[in-house]
């Protein structure tokens, strides 16, 4: 569903991202690990053209881009099927939770406030929400807000979701509610890319671990291969220090 190729992102001086290759298949789980600073962030943003790539190309659903130089139609088809799960949720504050799950769906994409609104009430009742339809973002904990997140990620049923260290802004009590619900989904055949540094997700849930440090890949294989059997030694160090 997902060919990404050499995408090169440079800040001022700083080369973030030197040539990133990878390949999902439809219903995979991928998790990126590196430490703080290896640009894993940048190359989730890369893929739903929050940042704009130096290099690099994209199929994507059987359609390529040159992520160097896309064309307004072609950012919105990215966009549109790579949704994004922020750290920090990113909700509308001014928004209920069900408008939050429903205006990409009516506003983006001119459907119907009914149809919208039946899509939104069946996710938010998956994520555990039903019966907040009506509430404001501050008046949920943190897991909710997430919850409300995942379940707009989904709404616009995209190719594959980006979460970016969905559960690292939240209480300790709040991760699993969260890891809870990506599980499901995930579980259902929902593609992912997840950035996160929760390793017993990764263990139970990945098809594939990736472990990037300075801007590149430096190893990749199945949960059991990263963390049972790692081949290169920056992937051990990294994981003595965290695990
Ligand atoms: P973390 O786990 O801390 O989020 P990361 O692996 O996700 O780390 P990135 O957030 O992608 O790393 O950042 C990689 C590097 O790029 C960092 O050194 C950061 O300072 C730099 N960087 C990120 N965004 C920008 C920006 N908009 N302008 C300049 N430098 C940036």
């Amino acid at each position: 569903v997902l060919e990404v190729r050499n995408v090169k992102k440079v800040f001022g001086d700083n080369v973030i991202l030197r040539g990133i290759d990878l390949d999902v298949q439809k219903g995979n789980v991928i998790v990126i690990l590196g430490p703080s600073g290896s640009g894993k962030t940048t190359f989730l943003r890369c893929l739903n053209l929050l940042e704009k790539p130096d290099e690099g190309s994209m199929v994507l659903n059987g359609r390529e881009y040159n992520l160097k130089n896309v064309k307004n139609k072609e950012k919105l088809e990215i966009r549109r099927n790579t949704s994004f799960v922020f750290q920090n949720y990113n909700l509308f504050v001014n928004k209920t939770v069900l408008s939050n799950v429903t205006l990409g769906l009516t506003v983006g994409r001119h459907m119907k406030k009914e149809e919208a609104e039946k899509i939104g009430k069946e996710l938010l009742d998956k994520v555990g929400l039903a019966g907040k339809y009506d509430y404001y973002p501050a008046q949920l904990s943190g897991g909710m807000q997430q919850r409300v997140g995942i379940a707009r990620a989904m709404a616009a049923n995209p190719e594959v979701i980006l979460f970016d260290e969905p559960t690292s802004a939240l209480d300790p009590e709040l991760v699993g509610e969260v890891l809870n619900v990506m599980k499901q989904f995930a579980k259902q055949g929902v593609t992912m890319i997840v950035v996160t540094h929760e390793m017993q997700f990764a263990r139970e849930v990945a098809s594939q671990v990736i472990f990037m440090a300075d801007g590149v890949v430096v190893e990749k294989g199945t949960p059991e291969e990263i963390f049972d059997h790692p081949k290169e030694e920056a992937t051990r160090k990294f994981l003595k220090r965290i695990l």
